[in-house]
């Protein structure tokens, strides 16, 4: 895939392909000044908090990254090419974009989200990471290590959400109450078990990536984000053109092989209530906005 003109059949749109549409600030607080946290500990940032047992490589943050060598890397990866920057060079770049890095993987935040928290894992293998997904996840073995490394990654962004959204949360309120009543000698087992942040985290990869690197999406499912403005992005992680990783390997006869399936046309039909928008993409919108207050508060 060498054209910057975006398919019908993809999810991203010329201007994100070729980065002539501003990227949103980075999550507030680099993931880690909130005062939106659920538990009366610090708040803290989870996908930093997740490097400190691993001193070797060290985590990349600020101290740590090359602004100037990002942005030769962002150059000379360019357009389609995009991910392969942070493939390149993960270092490179500050914890507001690469969220970690390991031998075989790097984790980054998606620069055009499309929900209040989107990452992407990017394998590292370049024997699979130039391939369609259908053909790299033939490969059973390394398929398991992908999946491995997506739940690490799943677990981030579910403690992201309940460190950015926990302090609203019915549920871990009541179990925060609980807690407070009960006292330290409290039994778990006699608690409310508060949110279940992972249920509300979605992995998977499209049909028919833009992108010329192997990723996988993981996000939360709310779909709450200045950068969701079209029926296609909206409808890319809200039918079976995203496909779960627990799906692979996919079938040779499974109808998903076949790419125009017109699931990016589809009615737009709200992943909370379902109530259907047809094309109404406004309207879909605005009620959104509403549907997040209320997810929130769950
Ligand atoms: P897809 O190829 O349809 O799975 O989607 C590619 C994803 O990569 C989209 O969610 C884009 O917002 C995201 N993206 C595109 N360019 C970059 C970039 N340079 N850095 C990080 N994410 C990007």
């Amino acid at each position: 895939m060498s054209s910057t003109e975006s398919e019908p059949e993809e999810a991203i749109t010329k201007e994100e392909i070729t980065q002539q549409v501003s990227a949103p600030p980075p999550p507030p607080g680099k993931m880690g000044s909130s005062s939106q946290t659920a538990t009366a500990t610090k708040p803290r940032n989870a996908f930093t908090e997740l490097m400190k047992p691993k001193p070797h490589p060290p985590p990349p943050d600020s101290k740590h990254s090359h602004p100037s060598t990002a942005s030769k890397l962002t150059r000379a990866f360019k357009d389609r090419d995009g991910l392969g920057a942070y493939l390149a060079d993960p270092k490179a770049f500050p914890s507001s974009r690469v969220i970690y890095h390991n031998e075989g993987f790097v984790a980054i935040h998606d620069l055009y989200p499309k929900a209040s928290v989107h990452t992407l894992l990017l394998p590292r293998s370049t024997k699979h990471n130039r391939l369609h997904p259908f053909d790299a996840f033939e490969d059973i073995e390394f398929l398991a290590t992908v999946r491995v490394e997506t739940d690490r990654l799943k677990n981030l962004v579910a403690k992201e959400l309940k460190r950015r959204f926990g302090s609203g949360s019915r549920k871990e309120i009541e179990r925060e109450q609980a807690l407070a009543t009960a006292g330290e000698d409290s039994d778990e087992t006699q608690l409310p078990p508060g949110r279940d942040w992972l249920a509300e985290v979605k992995v998977g990869i499209h049909l028919h990536p833009s992108m010329s690197h192997l990723h996988v999406h993981v996000f939360s499912r709310d779909m709450h984000s200045p950068c969701l403005k079209h029926r296609k992005h909206y409808n890319s992680f809200n039918t079976p053109f995203l496909v779960d990783l627990a799906d692979f390997p996919i079938p040779k006869d499974d109808p998903r092989r076949h790419p125009r399936l017109g699931y990016l046309d589809r009615d737009l039909v709200c992943w909370r209530c379902g109530k259907n928008f047809t094309n109404k993409f406004k309207a879909l919108k605005e009620h959104l906005e509403k549907e997040f207050e209320e997810w929130k508060t769950e």
